[in-house]
């Protein structure tokens, strides 16, 4: 009787076992996992369910999986930030990054180049922010996140950026606080006076709001002290974009006239200081970068500065910017840590650029061809490289979203 008892026991308790079976919605299984906040770099599978990171383990069973999907020889990595675009996109001709021509559409550039997770850096003001966050940002399925220009208007262009009067951080702040689901700190960009009020501004919004700030040197003449700003004005966690801009006349480089990387930076960036790519169509320069690498000047994050005025040219989009770096010389996992974990810490989104299980499932799968590649860097000069990264698979929140090669699709069979 009492072995009858255990008998029907256990396969009570094996039922549920079974039924499990097709337990994970998604499981790729066997590529190259680089994780850079869980210090994983190796082969891995993994596995998503009900949007989630469900399990990263040496071996998932395949009979557990509804879709299986072989990463074999690939790399698989979190959802890629790209931590500096632009995309309030609109058909107001003459309002440039602002509900303008020259901002792009998210869900049409992010994804085809394993980005997840965009940071809009202050194409928008306080003003214009609710108008951006409905026709821009509630729609897209790139999850958007951004900084609110301190201009009231953002970036309209002309005299809308240097309308100092327009300036209010209290404004900006207030903006910041009723949608902090979407805003990440502040931003001031383009002002060309030769005067400290708006960075002074920008600064006040940020420590208000306890969040960073993030400044684009505009292009005083002569140019603002580039010490002054990062040293004395910038609190450990600000950040500098356009890391490796060259405008002699209009701003200061991280770089003396002799390529020499100011002592300063180094000092800027054990303060905390974080310096931000931002490529664009003007500001990386391999007359810059190279030098500063080679220097030991890392910028903390790889970032594109993605609008019209960039994408066609030496930047192309973050897949590309990416794999400059590793022409650079630096080892892929430094390329997705900056694009990635280190993008999540600078915008203190610690839940976003990894694969922890319980995280939303943002996963990026890249191939990397190899061959003799040029890349251009603002249009004028090229460094040769061996290696490009390929997008092979986006994934946003649980669903394939990009498939270059029908990865995850099944063979076509005749009828
Ligand atoms: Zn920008």
């Amino acid at each position: 009787m009492k072995v009858r008892i255990l008998f029907f026991t256990a396969l009570i308790l094996l039922i549920p076992g079974i039924c499990i079976s097709q337990n994970y919605d998604i499981i790729i299984k066997g590529g190259h996992l680089i994780d850079p906040k869980n210090k994983i770099d190796g082969v891995m599978d993994l596995a998503i369910k009900d949007k989630k990171i469900a399990l990263v383990a040496k071996t998932i069973d395949e009979k557990e999986g509804k879709r299986i999907i072989n990463a074999k020889g690939l790399y698989v990595t979190p959802g890629i930030i790209d931590a500096h675009v632009h995309v309030y996109f609109g058909n107001n001709m003459d309002q440039g990054l602002m509900d303008g021509p020259n901002s792009i559409q998210a869900d049409a550039f992010s994804f085809r180049a394993g980005v997840t997770t965009m940071v809009d850096v202050g194409s928008a003001g306080y003003r214009t922010f609710p108008k951006f966050k409905e026709t821009s940002i509630d729609g897209s399925q790139t999850r958007i996140l951004a900084l609110i220009n301190i201009a009231g208007e953002g970036m309209r262009g002309g005299p809308f950026e240097q309308t100092t009067k327009d300036m209010i951080s209290r404004r900006a702040v207030e903006v910041a606080k009723k949608y902090p689901d979407i805003v990440v700190g502040f931003k001031l960009a383009h002002y060309s006076g030769h005067e400290w009020g708006p960075v002074d501004s920008l600064m006040a919004a940020g420590k208000m709001a306890s969040l960073p700030v993030m400044v684009d040197f505009g292009g005083a003449t002569p140019p603002l002290s580039l010490e002054e700003l990062l040293l004395r004005k910038f609190r450990p966690g600000d950040i500098f974009t356009h890391a490796y801009a060259y405008f002699p006349d209009t701003r200061e480089s991280v770089i003396d006239e002799n390529g020499k990387v100011k002592p300063y930076i180094f000092e800027a960036q054990k303060r905390g200081i974080k310096f931000d790519v931002g490529h664009g169509g003007g500001s990386f320069r391999w007359k810059v970068a190279v030098p500063s690498i080679q220097q030991g000047f890392y910028a903390d994050v790889i970032s594109t500065d993605l609008h019209t005025g960039s994408m066609n040219g030496g930047m192309k989009d973050m897949a590309n910017t990416m794999s400059k770096f590793l022409a650079l010389g630096l080892p892929l996992q430094d390329v997705i840590n900056r694009s990635t974990w280190q993008a999540a810490l600078m915008i203190n989104r610690p839940e976003l650029g990894n694969l922890s299980v319980g995280t939303e499932a943002d996963v990026a799968v890249f191939s990397i061809s190899k061959g003799d590649y040029g890349f251009i860097d603002i249009g004028t000069d090229k460094l040769k490289g061996t290696q490009k990264l390929v997008a092979e698979l986006t994934i946003r929140a649980g669903k394939i979203v990009w498939d270059l090669n029908g990865m995850a699709a099944n063979e076509f069979k005749k009828f």
